[in-house]
């Protein structure tokens, strides 16, 4: 298929997705907190997402996923591996920011989920990084992060690495290598799974 297409069609659906949410009104409350819907960014065709928890103070203001500390230590991870934010698609499970940066209730999870497969299934990535326990645990609740961070899980048709949150390894010394360690393994997985 024509790349070029292609690439725009998903890009179209993905905002379509994002209109979705606007007209449905989704979890008002938060809606009425926040100062705008923060989607998600990125390529619309990529191989990798990544998935966080909700939008912080930072993210809330510029409306992109991952822009305050937490986001340039993700960035520089990607350049680790030789990736830039633009080769993949990052976004997080709630798509407003919670008030004082609590964690994000259970059903306001809930009520993003379906908006967010709708986004993987547009996106139809080879691996879906989980950023930290909430992320993980919509899509693998019984999974505890740190016994399976680094693990990939497949998982119906999808295949999962579970990393820690990068907000929460900036400032911790060992979970912040191992976040570096496991951040290593992407490109021998996805190449695995493009074999597979
Ligand atoms: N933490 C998240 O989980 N998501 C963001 O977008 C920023 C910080």
């Amino acid at each position: 298929m024509n790349k070029q297409v292609k690439t725009s069609g998903s890009q179209k659906q993905l905002d379509d997705i994002k209109q979705k949410i606007l007209d449905d009104k989704v979890t008002p409350e938060l809606a009425k907190g926040a100062t705008q819907l923060v989607f998600g960014v990125g390529n619309p065709d990529a191989d990798i997402v990544f998935i966080g928890e909700a939008p912080g103070k930072n993210e809330d203001l510029k409306g992109e996923p991952f822009v305050g500390a937490a986001g340039k230590f993700l960035d520089e991870m990607l350049g680790m591996i030789g990736l830039k934010r633009q080769d993949i698609y990052i976004t997080n499970i709630v798509k407003y920011r919670p008030p004082d940066n609590r964690d994000p209730y259970p059903e306001e999870k809930q009520t993003f989920m379906p908006y967010l497969e709708s986004q993987l299934e547009v996106i139809q990535p080879k691996l879906v990084v989980t950023l930290g326990r909430h992320s993980l645990n919509c899509f693998l609740p019984d999974l505890q992060i740190s016994q399976v961070h680094g693990q990939p899980k497949r998982y119906k048709g999808r295949v999962y690495l579970p990393l820690f949150h990068p907000a929460a390894a900036l400032y911790n010394g060992s979970m912040r290598q191992t976040l570096i360690d496991d951040f290593a393994l992407i490109p021998a997985i996805t190449e695995k799974i493009t074999k597979s």
